[in-house]
Parts: structure tokens; C-alpha cells; sequence
């Protein structure tokens, strides 16, 4: 828990979201400003400031945050077909520096990214 950390705040409920699910060790919930018809973000409840800052610990943890991402899009009408996104760092977009992971659906992803 990082007491200036938006995302810590909105896992424990002192910032609202339109959560979709949540256990011991991840929480997720739909993005604010989507960028595709279907966008939520999947983050630890542990804080971590970005892939970067990622200890060995953290790996199976953070690939738990990928499998209840993919069941979730499956949950949520997304299917097997979205993109998944961690921006690290300002220059590559992060604005939120507690580890993220986006995944978008439900239209055509262009490749490559901007
Ligand atoms: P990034 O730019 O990779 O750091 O992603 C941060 C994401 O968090 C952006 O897509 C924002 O739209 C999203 N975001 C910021 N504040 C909130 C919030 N209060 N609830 C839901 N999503 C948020
Ligand atoms: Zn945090």
C-alpha cells in the first residue's frame, strides 16, 4: 500500500470504480477513458510501480494478473481475441505508476502500436 497511490486507493475503496472482479491478490475494473469498446485494467493488490520495478517474487504473481485477465475478457463477452498493454515508464504513456495491466477488445487492433 502506497498511501499516494491512486490505484492502492481505489483497491481499497477510499476511490470508487466499477470493479470486476477482486480476490487476494489481484483486482480489476473497467478503465475511466476506454480506448477500445471493451477496456479494463488488472493490477496486484501488492504495489509495484511498473514491469520495471518487478522482482523475481513478483513473477507469479503478476502472472496471475495475465490469467484472470483472459478469463475475464472471456467473462465479459471480450472472447479470446484483445490486446493486453503495460506501459512502463512516462515516455511509453504510464501516467499510473502501480503496476497495470490493460487489455482492450472488441474491435480490430492495428499492429504496430503508436
Ligand atoms: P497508463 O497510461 O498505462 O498508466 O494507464 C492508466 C490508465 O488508468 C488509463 O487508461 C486511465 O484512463 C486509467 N484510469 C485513471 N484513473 C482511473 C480511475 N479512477 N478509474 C479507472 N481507470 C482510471
Ligand atoms: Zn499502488
Amino acid at each position: 500500500m502506497d498511501n499516494n497511490c491512486l490505484f492502492c486507493k481505489i483497491i481499497k475503496g477510499d476511490i470508487p470504480s466499477d470493479k470486476i472482479y477482486e480476490d487476494d491478490d489481484v483486482f480489476a475494473f473497467w478503465d475511466i477513458a476506454p480506448q477500445a469498446p471493451k477496456h479494463f485494467l488488472v493490477i496486484p493488490k501488492k504495489h509495484i510501480s511498473g514491469p520495471a520495478a518487478m522482482t523475481a517474487e513478483d513473477e507469479q504473481l503478476i502472472g496471475k494478473v495475465i490469467r484472470v485477465g483472459a478469463e475475464l475478457a472471456r467473462r465479459n463477452d471480450i472472447g479470446d481475441n484483445f490486446r493486453v498493454v503495460f506501459n512502463n515508464g512516462e515516455g511509453a504513456g504510464q501516467t499510473v505508476f502501480h503496476i497495470h495491466m490493460h487489455i482492450l477488445g472488441g474491435r480490430n487492433m492495428g499492429w504496430p502500436p503508436g
